[in-house]
């Protein structure tokens, strides 16, 4: 597992920040189930376990090879072919598959969830969630939809690491009839994995999250796309001189397609609300530049610097340049060059 290292050294500190229970203390949750044991089902295991908050943890994938890479990492110890037998007896069942699968996911477990278990999931989309799980939730079973405001670009039981979710932000949308314990237990296990949380409406969410994540992937797809197509041109020279900026940009491109597939399917109206404003934007940049309105652009560059200071200060992401990847890999520490890998 690439991120064993750093993980294993960042344990103790981070889970005391998680506020972990004491030693002997019983787990919040006796048996946790995870439909889809990729990036984040992963890194769910190990911040769980990393704050002692689960007893046993089941799973289940699409294919038998994920389940049995599960196995052997530890991340899951019991393994199961199917969801509906993975979450027999779980008392917490988090689905981490891809958005387009969640409700075929909520059919098919329905019938094997346990009286009084919570039930919830990742996907980068909400209101689409709610649409398709809600509906075969059976009474007696609380489902309270959240979405951790983390990730890479890398996929699969072997991507995953105890740390991120540490300090960042986990958005839960609970529509409005649901059972308070259980949004206050669900929000207690996401602080305890590192988080902070925030509750929201789902549609609020996706119009949110359209524009602070899935158009700036869709720009990215595209514009990797774009220079793609001028190498066959010029040869290599895209990826010889590739700036910083655009190496980000392949950074960005390089999720997993089937995921975003889903996202953009099921968020469609609010990303094309943001795409429209967006594109409405560009052409005052383009309009500037074309006719040598120097004012315009760099009023419009000063915004965005803000902008970004902004974020730095909040603590939501680094001040160093270039992300701190600037350093020659030999005088690299081994936690940042991890880092740097996600
Ligand atoms: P991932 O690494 O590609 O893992 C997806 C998992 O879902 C795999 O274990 C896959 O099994 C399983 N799966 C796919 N179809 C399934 C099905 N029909 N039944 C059961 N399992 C199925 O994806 P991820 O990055 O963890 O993303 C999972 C969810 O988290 C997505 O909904 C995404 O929107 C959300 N999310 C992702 C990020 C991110 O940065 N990646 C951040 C926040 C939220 P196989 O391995 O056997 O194919």
């Amino acid at each position: 597992m690439a991120h064993g290292k750093a993980v294993s050294t960042a344990v103790s500190a981070a889970a005391a920040k998680a506020g972990s229970p004491t030693a002997g203390a019983p787990p919040m949750f006796r048996r946790m189930a995870l439909i889809g044991i990729g990036l984040i089902g992963s890194s769910i295991s190990h911040a769980a376990r990393r704050a002692g908050l689960v007893g046993e943890i089941a799973g289940s994938a699409r294919t038998p090879e994920t389940v049995e890479t599960a196995k052997r990492l530890g991340i899951i110890s019991h393994g199961f072919a199917s969801a509906a037998e993975a979450v027999r007896g779980a008392d917490l069942v988090i689905v981490c598959t891809p958005v387009g699968v969640c409700g075929r996911v909520a059919q098919e477990i329905a019938p094997h969830l346990a009286p009084g278990a919570i039930v919830t999931d990742v996907g980068s989309v909400k209101a689409a969630i709610v649409r398709d799980m809600a509906p075969h939730i059976p009474a007696g079973v609380h489902f309270v939809p959240g979405h951790p405001i983390a990730g890479t670009e890398q996929s699969g039981p072997e991507a995953g690491f105890a740390e991120l979710f540490d300090g960042r932000w986990c958005i839960l949308t609970p529509p409005p009839e649901t059972d308070a314990g259980a949004v206050a237990k669900l929000k207690l296990f996401w602080e305890r994995l590192g988080s902070h949380i925030e509750l929201m409406d789902a549609n609020h969410h996706d119009m949110v999250l359209a524009i602070t994540s899935h158009v700036p992937h869709l720009i990215a797809f595209n514009i990797v796309n774009t220079a793609a197509h001028l190498e066959r041109v010029t040869d290599s020279e895209v990826i010889k001189f590739s700036a910083g900026g655009f190496r980000d940009f392949t950074r960005i491109a390089a999720s997993d397609p089937v995921m975003w597939r889903d996202v953009f399917l099921n968020n469609r109206e609010a990303v094309l609300e943001m795409l429209g404003r967006f594109s409405e934007d560009l052409v005052v940049l383009q309009r500037a530049i074309r006719f040598g309105d120097g004012e315009t652009l760099q009023t419009h560059f000063a915004d965005a610097r803000a902008i970004r200071r902004g974020i730095v200060q909040a603590g939501q992401d680094t001040a160093a340049p270039d992300f701190g990847r600037g350093k020659p890999a030999a005088a690299t520490s081994d936690a940042t060059a991890e880092r740097s890998k996600r």
